[in-house]
């Protein structure tokens, strides 16, 4: 069987031309991609949920075949929910790699159907972090090129909103 439904987990607090990259490549790979954003209360993300929702469902405008939601639980039962075959996650550099092996290997005994899939980053980007962008804007540096333009407005009106 071919897979064909697969998700793009993460928090994308926010998104950046970093997780852009890797969900349009993988727009490319599969009939289907989901990215779902992690709603994990426990990281204390800078966005809601429905501002990263919201920020992903704009910058992905332009890719028909990708569709946005969220999941709350496990990831591998979100992915049984909605019949992926695959979670592609993207790797920036080795640094990145035991952590995402660690999950794949968890991912995989708790719901061996559905495979793992890693993809490198451009190597433009693989310096890129939501936290990178975020210490930026707080900064009052430029992200422009980092981020998609929305949420480029966004981050603005973020910190601007924190510092007044
Ligand atoms: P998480 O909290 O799950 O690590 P992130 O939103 O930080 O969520 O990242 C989601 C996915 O995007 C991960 O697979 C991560 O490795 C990948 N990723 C993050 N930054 C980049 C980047 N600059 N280029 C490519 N992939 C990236």
């Amino acid at each position: 069987m071919f897979a064909c439904v697969a998700i793009v987990p993460g928090s994308f607090d926010p998104v950046t031309n970093g997780h852009i990259d890797v969900i349009e490549r993988a727009s490319r790979l599969f009939r289907t991609v989901r990215v779902a954003v992690a709603d994990n209360s426990a990281k204390r993300p800078t966005f809601s949920r429905d501002e990263r929702v919201g920020m992903l469902t704009e910058a992905c405008g332009h890719l028909s075949n990708v569709t946005i939601g969220w999941f709350d639980g496990l990831l591998v039962e979100y992915a049984r929910a909605i019949s992926a075959h695959a979670i592609v996650r993207g790797l920036r550099a080795v640094s990145d790699f035991e952590y995402e092996l660690q999950m794949a290997h968890t991912n995989r005994c708790l719901a061996p159907e559905v495979e793992t899939v890693f993809m490198p980053t451009r190597t433009d980007y693989s310096f890129l972090s939501s936290s990178i962008v975020k210490e930026i804007a707080r900064l009052g540096g430029s992200v422009e090129g980092l981020v998609p333009d929305g949420v480029r407005q966004r981050l603005r009106e973020k910190f601007d909103q924190r510092a007044s």
